[in-house]
């Protein structure tokens, strides 16, 4: 599933199979999104101004952390009632207004 929308409803089947729905109020959600970031920045904390493109095991880490922080989004906004790119969308759209481009 290469869509949003897709892993939503990997994600809705995953939490139904478990009966862990019951789990997954927009609270709990947000604070395990939250403990994610945490462990995304837990990744970069000491580097060195470590530049753009990361390899090797460091790459895997944040590339699996990264993943969590996006499944606990996605699932927060599916349980909010929130289309997540419709949202994203209009703020792209709002900080385009807000922040002009150099001229
Ligand atoms: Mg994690």
């Amino acid at each position: 599933m290469d869509s949003v929308d897709g892993i939503r409803d990997r994600l809705r089947e995953f939490a139904a199979a478990r009966d862990w729905e019951q789990y997954h109020t927009p609270k709990n959600l947000a604070m395990a999104l939250s403990g994610e970031a945490g462990e995304l920045v837990a990744e970069l904390q000491w580097l060195d101004g470590a530049p753009g493109p990361v390899e090797g095991p460091l790459k895997e880490r944040l590339a699996d952390e990264a993943a969590d922080v996006l499944l606990y989004l996605i699932r927060l906004a599916d349980v909010a009632g929130i289309d997540l790119v419709k949202a994203a969308n209009a703020k792209i759209d709002r900080n385009e207004t807000r922040f002009p481009p150099a001229t």
